[in-house]
């Protein structure tokens, strides 16, 4: 910045340390997703994605490096966990995939979830700050009614969501709703099961008035039988919410296989019929394994 006096200068540089990240490369499905590795100023690496759809560009990005809570079916899980992104990191994430739409497919974008690596409520504090960035006019200015954190269930950290009166939405990954099938996959329901889950819920809801998504992926004989729909039914009349059903991507570290179309539809059928909102979300750039479960790290070089 040669349009500041040196002394200026130099103040800064012992003040202040940049600390951006940067795209590393980047990988195009045939669907038109965009899977993005970005380096950080360690040299960690994190992933982002972008996906394109008739009426929106949806960003996705990460919160750590790797995750700590190691569900059975998700490929971050099997990666060791490092640290927290800064919030500095998360937006530089979202501002370089503004740019990436931006040069692809002509438009800015629509819609951010904070669904790529990492648990986001174990990195609250820098999470929110991104977001307080990215909605305020000196960043993005984009609504917060447009972003979307999701969570494997931090009851404590839900709650506070509440306190703190967020205009974002609110995902859970719920994918059993059977405490003790749940914990079979995913650990963190050992110390946040569906009681506590249900009630932080209900309270964020009470708080700020917006409606959870339940995120549910249909594995093949795992959790898509009528059992597993009608505990569903029973869980989601707890809390004001809309359910996503989720394409299951099958992932290199374990066995587990999407379910079928019919189960799929019976499925959705037990929900409808208990007059629940059901979305099917299909899965997206999944030859480049950018789809949900699948970030890992596979791009790097
Ligand atoms: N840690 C947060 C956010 C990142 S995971 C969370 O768990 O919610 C983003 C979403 O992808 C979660 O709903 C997660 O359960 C889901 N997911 C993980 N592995 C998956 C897979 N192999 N196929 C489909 N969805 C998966
Ligand atoms: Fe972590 Fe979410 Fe993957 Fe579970 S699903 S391992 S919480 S990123």
């Amino acid at each position: 910045m040669s349009n500041i006096p040196k002394n200026l200068r130099e103040k800064l540089i012992e003040d202040f340390e940049l600390k951006p990240a940067i795209i590393h490369n980047y990988e195009k499905s045939n669907d038109g997703t965009i899977k993005v590795a970005f380096k950080l100023y360690d040299g960690n690496i994190v992933e982002g994605v972008i996906i394109p759809s008739a009426d929106r560009i949806t960003a996705c990005v990460s919160s750590q490096v790797g995750c700590s809570l190691n569900c059975s079916f998700c490929a971050t899980g099997y990666l060791q966990y490092k640290r927290n992104l800064l919030a500095g990191e998360i937006y530089d994430q979202v501002f370089l995939l503004k740019n990436l739409s931006i040069e692809n497919y002509g438009i800015p974008l629509s819609n951010i979830v904070y669904m790529g690596m990492g648990e986001p409520l174990l990195n609250y504090s820098n999470v929110l700050k991104s977001v307080e960035h990215i909605t305020s006019p000196q960043g993005l200015g984009m609504s917060p009614q447009r972003i979307t954190i999701s969570t494997s269930g931090i009851a404590k950290m839900i709650k506070k969501l509440g306190d703190d009166d967020v205009k974002f939405n609110l995902a859970l990954s719920l994918h059993y709703a059977d405490n003790e099938k749940r914990t079979s996959v995913m650990p963190i329901n050992q110390s946040n099961n569906l009681d506590m889950l249900s009630e932080a819920l209900d309270y964020f809801y009470k708080k700020t008035g917006t409606r959870v998504t339940l995120e549910y992926c249909m594995i093949a004989d795992l959790n898509d039988s009528e059992t597993d729909a009608l505990n569903l039914v029973k869980f989601a009349r707890l809390v004001k919410c809309k359910i996503n059903l989720i394409e299951y991507n099958p992932i290199e570290n374990a066995q587990y296989k999407p379910s079928s179309k019919s189960k799929t539809d019976n499925f959705i059928k037990i929900l409808e019929q208990n007059k629940l909102i059901v979305n099917l979300r299909r899965s997206r750039g999944k030859d480049i394994n950018a789809a949900c479960g699948q970030l890992a790290n596979k791009l790097i070089n």
